[in-house]
């Protein structure tokens, strides 16, 4: 079977800095994939350049089997950059179906918009304008407009990394319950350790920065994950074992 994302010895650098160190990682079909680091330790790079947005410096990179920039071309990857980047002028709902608006031919049908609005409790606001949100109102409605794409790959760079603690506490527990009954396949970057566990099969976490693979965590936490999940054992147990590797790799 041929990974929904497969990265062979990808390595980063700019100029004379060196971002990522050689990175190998296959990420499966529907699997819910988290890339854990500390800031500056390359998720963002490894995150563009997974959809075509960069070019790695040496290895290859392959999104279900294509070159990430065909399956960008082909509108098979939905991106949640960490700042929302609504256009001001649309209301709600046009911003949720813009990637449908400028996509006329997307390759699968996605979730209708509207359904996922309300899914999200942005049906009241879908006439309002970005400016009438809140922040993690804002960032709902990214997630929208990523997901009604419908494509089978979704890249999420820290997309709630701007909110605060209790809105994106909340957000976690909508991305996992958007993201369990889908197919599709998820790689989202974050520095917070609660937010990867709650959301994710499984953890890759890199070192400081040139980031390399210090180890990966497999989540065997039962779905669908309830916000209770929080305060389970276990949960804090993957936790411990994910700040050890974190410091592990900060080399302390
Ligand atoms: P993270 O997302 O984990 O915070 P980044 O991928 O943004 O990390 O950056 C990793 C390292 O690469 C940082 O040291 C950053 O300064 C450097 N870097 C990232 N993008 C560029 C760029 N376009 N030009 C030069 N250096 C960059
Ligand atoms: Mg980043």
């Amino acid at each position: 079977m041929t990974g929904a994302i497969e990265l062979a010895g990808v390595t980063k650098t700019f100029g004379r800095i060196e971002a990522l160190a050689p990175v190998d990682l296959v990420v499966e079909p529907g699997e819910i994939v988290t890339v854990l680091g500390p800031s500056g330790s390359g998720k963002t790079t490894l995150l563009r350049i997974v959809g075509g947005l960069d070019e790695p410096t040496a290895g290859t990179v392959t999104v279900a089997g294509a070159s990430p920039h065909i399956a960008r071309s082909a509108k098979r990857i939905g991106f949640v950059p960490q700042s929302p980047a609504l256009l001001p002028w649309r209301t709600v709902a046009a911003n949720a179906r813009l990637l449908l608006d400028v996509n006329r031919s997307r390759p699968t049908a996605g979730p209708d918009p509207v359904d996922l609005l309300a899914e999200v409790g942005l049906a009241p606001f879908a006439d309002a304008y970005p400016h009438e949100l809140s922040g993690g109102m804002q960032q709902r409605v990214a997630l929208v407009r990523a997901m009604a794409l419908g494509a089978p790959l979704l890249l999420m760079d820290e997309p709630f990394a701007a909110l605060d603690e209790i809105t994106r506490t909340d957000m976690r527990h909508l991305l996992a319950r958007l993201c369990e009954p889908l197919a599709t396949t998820v790689l989202f970057v974050t520095h917070s350790i609660a937010e990867s566990v709650f959301i994710s099969d499984r953890v890759v976490v890199l070192s400081a920065r040139p980031g390399r693979i210090v180890g990966v965590e497999s989540v065997d936490l039962a779905r669908p994950r309830h916000p209770s999940l929080e305060d389970d054992p276990a949960f804090f147990a993957v936790e411990t074992r994910l700040r050890a590797l974190l410091h592990e790799g900060a080399g302390r």
